[in-house]
């Protein structure tokens, strides 16, 4: 036997004992990493940790300095998370706060009389007006109330009915026949060509519902989100001596 044999196998079991030794220190470290960390497991995996410089014959006790900031920094990046969550949510209630105050229903009822076709009008006045069906049958049914306007041959742009539902009879663009003999503060006759008109359901005794209150002010939220207006104006105001309505109108429950 040569001495590098011997000394070949003399190295042979003390190589096998150290990589044994060091195999159990790794092993005991990574079980405690296990035990301590069970809640964390998912974010910090213990390889991770190994792998961010820690030799195999170390000691537990460094690799336990970095579970514990390991813990701190996942606790840390919950905490952010959490917080960005949260803004999120106030950022999704506000959204849906701005939505539904111009998110109102309008449904379309259009009428093929009381109007003059346009393209080119330019809007900047609201009328507001009350009507009722007055040819016998409830006075507050929409249907009848139309039918009496077919009978005129006249038509606002919009209607709302008792319940607060607005209904289009006339697109914005088109002339509606709604204001008559008329003039408006700064003197210009003729209101229909430059004007939307607002029909509310109401007798000459009767107040508007809570709900009517909130679709008028709604509707001119859109139509003034649309068009560049200069007034909000009653029937009465515009055509003073000749007609009267919108009956009974609160004017301070109107934004305008
Ligand atoms: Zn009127």
């Amino acid at each position: 036997m040569s001495v590098r044999t011997k000394i070949i196998l003399l190295l042979v079991p003390i190589i096998a004992l150290l990589v044994a030794g060091g195999l159990y220190f790794l092993n005991k470290g990574h079980k405690k990493v296990v035990v301590e960390n069970e809640a964390l497991q998912k974010e910090v995996e213990p390889q991770s940790l190994v792998s961010d410089g820690v030799k195999l014959n170390d000691e537990a006790e460094p690799l336990n300095d970095i579970v514990e900031e390991k813990i701190e920094e996942a606790k840390e990046e919950e905490k952010i998370e959490k917080v960005v969550e949260e803004k999120k949510d106030e950022k999704e209630d506000v959204k849906e706060e701005s939505e539904e105050e111009i998110d109102f229903d309008i449904k379309n009822k259009l009428v093929s009389w009381g109007y003059t076709k346009s393209s080119t009008r330019t809007i900047d006045t609201i009328v507001v007006h009350s009507s009722y069906n007055a040819l016998g049958g409830d006075e507050y049914d929409t249907d009848l109330l139309i039918k009496e306007y077919k009978e005129y041959g006249v038509s606002p742009h919009y209607l709302i009915d008792r319940k607060g539902k607005v209904y289009r009879l006339v697109e914005d663009k088109n002339v509606a026949y709604h204001a008559g003999v008329s003039e408006t503060p700064d003197g210009r006759e003729g209101v229909n060509a430059f004007s939307i008109g607002v029909e509310l359901i109401n007798n000459k005794e009767d107040e508007y519902t809570k709900a009517q209150y909130s679709s008028l002010n709604n509707l001119i939220d859109y139509l003034e989100g649309k068009y560049k207006m200069k007034y909000i104006l009653g029937h009465d105001e515009i055509s003073p001596g000749r007609k009267t309505d919108p009956w009974n109108m609160n004017w301070k429950k109107v934004d305008r």
